[in-house]
């Protein structure tokens, strides 16, 4: 029988086709390797800057002997620990290999060929990602002024919407919604149309935020609205991104549903352990909060000094406009050993995400960033 077949790329699943790959952070090795530098700063992927605690360190690697077996696929102990931490119950619990890999978990649940999911311009990159890799149809909805346009998400969601994705805060705007118009929102929302609440940057949302109309902690409307989904991450504020642990909050039928498609052992056994270690850990948190408040403050005055404008962020990172030559800069960093991320994709062109570092860490950038712009000014005369 003759074959028509010309490539795996003709036969892969449409959605997966069209796809480009998730473009993480440039790795600090990469750079090392181009440049030849050996002092590097990151500030490209929203880590903690602040290393491992001492708590989180050990425990991991009293876990390195015994890793001949699996996890527990249930995650007991952990799930136990945030059950009790948010006051719910353990079946309403769902962890992940990060928090996007929970966002998954619910797109490949609900999202069929051709149904629709709804989120903002400038909204986290997963969601069109995997809204794409499903086979449904991504809704994007302008937004206002950087952040979510509620009123407009609620007039986009039709017959066929089966999920919108709202990150609060998002990134990489930094930008958020209160507690009304979030509330009102969900009021609003047809029953059936699942609402995911990306929370993975609560912790710092919630130290920095002030005010009447706070930001809020959308898990306390998960027993008045069975459609939330809220979701939330160790990879920030926790500092364990490089272990891959985050989880969600819903109601039992949604994460019952997920836990069919979920891979069994999806958390390994030092990532479980290292989440349990670092929740029972609150100086850490509290001291990643407080570097971060202040290198919030050391940057957006480093701004201002250099008249340059960003988007008001209550997260541990902020993005600032530098004009038509964005990618220029970008690349002038990176030869002052400096990684940020630039934000072209996202549909920001004229600005550069920044992570919050340790006072030295942003001060490498300031610097870098104030030698690249009067280079930038020199040569354009
Ligand atoms: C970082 C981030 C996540 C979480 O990533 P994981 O490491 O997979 O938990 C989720 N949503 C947003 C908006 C993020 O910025």
């Amino acid at each position: 029988m003759s074959s028509r077949f010309q490539s795996f790329d003709s036969i892969a699943v449409s959605g997966v086709q069209g796809l480009s790959p998730y473009q993480p952070g440039k790795p600090e090795s990469e750079l090392k390797r181009e440049f030849g530098l050996e002092k590097i700063t990151k500030l490209a992927s929203n880590e903690n800057p602040l290393g491992n605690s001492a708590k989180v360190v050990q425990a991991v690697s009293q876990t390195l002997s015994r890793v001949t077996r699996y996890p527990d696929g249930a995650g007991f102990e952990l799930k136990s620990s945030l059950a009790k931490r948010h006051g719910v119950d353990i079946n309403t619990i769902t962890l992940g290999s990060g928090s996007s890999e929970v966002i998954e978990l619910v797109a490949r649940v609900f999202v069929a060929p051709g149904d629709e999911v709804v989120f903002s311009q400038h909204a986290f990159a997963m969601y069109p990602i995997i809204t794409q890799a499903v086979g449904g149809q991504a809704v994007e909805v302008p937004a206002c002024e950087w952040g979510h346009d509620l009123k407009a998400i609620s007039a986009a969601i039709t017959e066929k919407t089966r999920i919108v994705f709202i990150a609060n805060p998002n990134n990489p705007t930094g930008t958020w919604l209160g507690r009304d118009a979030l509330q009102r929102f969900l009021a609003e929302v047809p029953e059936q149309v699942v609402v995911v609440i990306d929370e993975a940057y609560f912790e710092y949302a919630a130290e920095a935020s002030t005010g009447a109309d706070g930001y809020p902690d959308a898990t306390q409307w998960l027993e008045a609205f069975p459609n939330l989904v809220v979701t939330r991450t160790f990879s920030k504020a926790f500092g364990l991104a490089g272990l891959r642990v985050g989880y969600s909050l819903s109601s039992p039928v949604i994460a019952d549903l997920m836990n069919r498609i979920r891979p069994p052992f999806n958390v390994n056994t030092p990532a479980q352990v290292a989440a349990l270690a670092t929740l029972d850990d609150p100086d850490y948190l509290q001291q990643s909060l407080d570097i971060n408040t202040a290198g919030m403050l050391q940057l957006t005055q480093g701004f201002k000094d250099l008249g340059l404008k960003y988007i008001p962020s209550i997260t541990n990172f902020v993005s600032v406009e530098v004009g038509d030559n964005a990618r220029v800069v970008y690349d002038a960093l990176l030869r002052r050993g400096v990684i940020v991320r630039p934000v072209a994709n996202y549909g920001m062109p004229r600005h550069l995400r920044v992570s919050i570092g340790t006072e030295q860490e942003n001060r490498h950038f300031l610097t870098a960033l104030t030698a690249v712009l009067s280079h930038l000014i020199e040569s354009n005369r």
